[in-house]
């Protein structure tokens, strides 16, 4: 299945030729146009996706790596060949070295056990950062409880940028494991991973994850590039189906980690006392694999090649641009995150005079427009502002300066109910 053909104008993307791949957005809520602005929860998905989901289980739906026959040939190969084409997608040209998992939640779990708890002792320390999302806290702290390790921490400026300039102390010959996330969910801020990398090298051996999630949709990403160790990212928020997502892991890495379920599909040999572990991939595969999810992230993946990574952030960015200038007029609306949108992603984090978060998400989707409103799994980043939630809009490709339009029109109505 190829996917749809998207008009492309030379300095970026035709966005109403691309609205018309994603049918969800051509519907009424409330009486008025969707104007979806809730794309760092979730995606949507185009029809080249939903079509080959519908293909898959009308035609070829097997079982995979099993039968010998037709259809469980045609199975694998689809599945084998996303999971290639994911992989080149992020520069890993490796695909033994890409582990199908739920998403990233899963993908960062499975570093905790398989590595954490495996190669972490007493007053090993962890670096996270305070602009993690939960994902990439919780498991460390259940992996600091059980081995001893200290969790270490890369607080925020004032404009919630890491202090960069703090790695000096923080990292040291203790530093076993740095994670931390590409670009915030939270604020939009997108992280120097590459300068942060050879900034761990320097000091310690520490391995370094990195939580994609708000990268990989939005950005080109080379994880070679970035020289990193391992990196998770979700196929939702990317056009592709829940319950799909990947960690890459460098293979020497993958390899000194013991599996992190066991079952069928992950084994050589099984003995009553012991078995022995499958080939990688599949030693982090335990069971039966979203097969249809894995084939639809391939589909996302080509989709958004067939537009392009870089004219996507072009894209995006000029949106972006264009948000923050309409915003800066809407009075009593405080922006957090980056004042260089340089240094930012699609997503504003804001609050608008005393109006409740959630009050302001109410009101807006009664005009049919979707924000967020909450701590977005990022109860740290609210701490470290003072506050106990933000509204939160957030772009795509498919996003356009008349979505921005409404999302203002509707923060003036706010601003007069709340007034
Ligand atoms: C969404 C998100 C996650 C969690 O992803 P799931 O798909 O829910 O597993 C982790 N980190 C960041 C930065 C996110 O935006």
């Amino acid at each position: 299945m190829s996917p749809s053909t998207v008009t492309v104008t030379g300095s970026g993307i035709d966005p109403v030729a691309i609205r018309r791949d994603f049918p969800i957005l051509e519907q009424q809520i409330n009486g008025h146009a969707l104007a979806y602005l809730d794309n760092a929860a979730t995606s949507q998905k185009p029809t080249a996706v939903l079509a080959v989901l519908d293909q898959y289980y009308r035609r070829d739906n097997a079982n995979v790596h099993r039968g010998i026959h037709e259809l469980s040939r045609r199975a694998t190969s689809a599945f084998e060949d996303a999971r290639s084409r994911v992989g080149r997608f992020v520069g890993a040209n490796d695909p033994g070295e890409v582990i199908f998992t739920r998403g990233t939640t899963e993908a960062i779990n499975l570093m905790a056990h398989g590595w954490g708890l495996e190669f972490l002792n007493e007053g090993d320390e962890i670096l996270l950062t305070t602009m993690e999302h939960h994902s990439n806290v919780v498991p460390w702290q259940l992996v600091a409880r059980r081995t001893g390790a200290v969790l270490k921490w890369l607080e925020l400026d004032d404009e919630g940028r890491l202090r960069l300039e703090a790695l000096d102390r923080t990292v040291n010959s203790r530093t076993r494991l740095v994670s931390l996330t590409h670009v915030s969910n939270a604020l939009g801020t997108v992280n120097p991973v590459a300068d942060i990398v050879r900034a761990v090298r320097y000091r310690s051996e520490a391995v370094v994850l990195i939580d994609g999630a708000q990268a990989v949709p939005h950005l080109p990403v080379d994880v070679a590039a970035l020289d990193c160790d391992a990196y998770a990212f979700s196929g939702h928020k990317m056009c592709g189906p829940t319950g799909i997502g990947v960690l890459w892991a460098r293979r020497s890495l993958l390899d000194a980690m013991p599996p992190f379920q066991g079952g069928g599909e992950m084994i050589r040999i099984v003995r009553r006392e012991s078995s022995t572990w499958a080939d990688l991939p599949h030693k982090f595969e335990a069971g039966t694999p979203d097969i249809a999810g894995a084939i639809g992230l391939g589909t996302a993946v080509q989709y958004l090649e067939g537009i392009g990574m870089s004219r996507i952030a072009r894209h995006e960015r000029e949106v972006l641009h264009y948000a923050l200038d309409r915003m800066s007029t809407v009075r009593d609306l405080r922006i957090f995150g980056p004042s260089d949108p340089c240094e930012r992603s699609g997503v504003i984090s804001f609050t608008l005079s005393d109006a409740h978060p959630h009050d302001i998400a109410t009101i807006l989707d009664a005009e049919g427009i979707a924000i967020r409103a909450g701590h977005h799994c990022a109860q740290l980043v609210m701490r470290h502002f003072g506050v106990a939630a933000t509204a939160r809009a957030s772009f795509y490709f498919y996003n356009t300066t008349e979505d921005v339009d409404r999302l203002v029109e509707g923060l003036e109505t706010v601003r007069t109910v709340f007034a």
